[in-house]
């Protein structure tokens, strides 16, 4: 197949491929782990291999990149070319969020999504109560 992509639309799309280890969640691993919770990553056998699991406390936190997961912010502008392609292709990313989330939810996880545009130094503090207040809620009511 022909590589009908831009030198800088194609860096994009290896950058998300290698999607794990992106910058935002090792800080927000880095906040978690300084709040004393401990965590397993990417686990695989949960729907959508969620960032950071906290087994015992039933919770989840997943990092999002704002482009690839159409956040709305100013992170997410859409490219000029091949507008057609990027909203397919974002839309198909939103709704596998979505069908991820509810999958997590209807097993009893609580989730919590942590925006890349969350993680900049200057909303940093406000990351870290919005992650304390998250894994100290004690677990909701099972809606099942
Ligand atoms: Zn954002």
């Amino acid at each position: 197949m022909a590589d009908t992509f831009t030198k800088a639309e194609r860096s994009r799309i290896m950058a998300a491929v290698k999607s794990t280890d992106t910058a935002p969640e090792l800080i927000v691993r880095r906040l978690v782990h300084r709040l004393g919770y401990r965590y397993r990553l990417h686990v695989r056998e949960l729907p959508g291999t969620p960032d950071l699991v906290f087994p015992r406390l039933r919770k989840i936190i997943l990092v999002s990149g704002c482009f690839w997961h159409m956040h709305g912010c100013g992170r997410c502008r859409i490219p000029q070319t091949r507008r057609r392609y990027w909203l397919a292709k974002l839309a198909r990313n939103s709704a596998r969020d979505r069908r991820t989330r509810r999958a997590l939810n209807k097993a009893d996880w609580h989730v919590l999504v942590v925006w890349e545009c969350q993680t900049r130094t200057s909303g940093v503090d406000r990351l870290r109560s919005k992650i304390q207040t998250f894994l100290q809620k004690s677990a909701m009511a099972k809606r099942r």
